[in-house]
């Protein structure tokens, strides 16, 4: 990790910190002696300080999100990503790609990264890949706007390239608030590289598919990624499969009743 990225690592730390310190009840900072530092000889109250600071959002141990930042939102999110700086994709976007659809849904799709039709338009899965997703929810009774969409990186890699460690990096704080927002009971992980970053695992995306795994609490769907069954369209029989069983978790018809 470079310099400039431990130093927004910090600056995202200090304002998490500071946002679970408001809504914990603090008001303000104590003006004390910069000596003053035996336990004696200060009176940290509730009002000031909290007891315990909140954990860091971004390593596999960390405890779920849900409960620490009850005041945040995707349009809070929204602004603070606006023209972010934190890696290297910044020089050569066109749009940050945050997420699409209902602030509260009970699903949520996650894939990779823009690809080159969502950094032209600024939003997710809107190119052939995106068509075929928006086919897959409809398939399942449901509309786009009544799930959310997103992406782990929120800015396209050159070439549509893997992203790549340091990115995955500056950018898993967006994802963290976006699913501490969202609090989704489902999550289908669309593809390799979500089901990876999300499960902090290394096994391939054919073992992970077809099972439930455990994202914080909540119950992550792996399946292949549309792109990818573009490519492959003998794998569409193994994705219904995934989404049969998440329709079945989520209580939903199968095949959908016609409205
Ligand atoms: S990929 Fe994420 S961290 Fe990097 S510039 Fe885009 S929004 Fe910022």
């Amino acid at each position: 990790m470079t310099d400039t990225h431990r130093i927004l690592s910090l600056i995202d730390e200090i304002h998490n910190t500071l946002i679970w310190m408001k809504t914990s009840g603090c008001r303000g900072f104590e003006k004390r002696p910069p000596c003053a530092t035996n336990s004696a000889d200060t009176d940290e109250t509730p009002e000031t300080l909290p007891l315990s600071r909140p954990p860091l959002l971004n390593s596999p141990d960390d405890t779920p999100a849900m409960s620490l930042y009850p005041q945040d939102s995707i349009d809070a999110i929204q602004r603070d990503i606006a023209n972010c700086q934190r890696c290297k994709l910044a020089k050569t976007r066109t749009n940050i790609v945050l997420g699409d659809g209902a602030p509260s849904a009970q699903l949520m799709f996650i894939g990779e990264a823009p690809g080159f039709d969502e950094d032209q338009q600024g939003k997710p899965f809107v190119g052939r890949a995106g068509q075929l997703l928006t086919r897959i929810i409809q398939a399942m009774g449901l509309t786009r706007d009544q799930v959310y969409i997103g992406n782990v990186i929120k800015c396209r890699p050159p070439g549509n390239r893997n992203p790549e460690p340091d990115e995955i990096s500056a950018c898993a704080p967006f994802l963290n608030r976006q699913i501490a927002v969202i609090q989704p009971e489902f999550i289908c992980a669309l593809g390799t590289f979500a089901a990876q970053t999300l499960l902090h695992t290394t096994t391939p995306i054919s073992k992970l598919r077809g099972q439930f795994h455990d994202h914080d609490g909540i119950q992550l769907m792996p399946t292949f990624h549309p792109s990818y069954l573009l490519r492959n369209p003998e794998k569409k029989r193994e994705v219904w499969e995934d989404i049969k069983l998440l329709m079945n978790a989520m209580g939903l018809e199968w095949p959908p009743l016609s409205k």
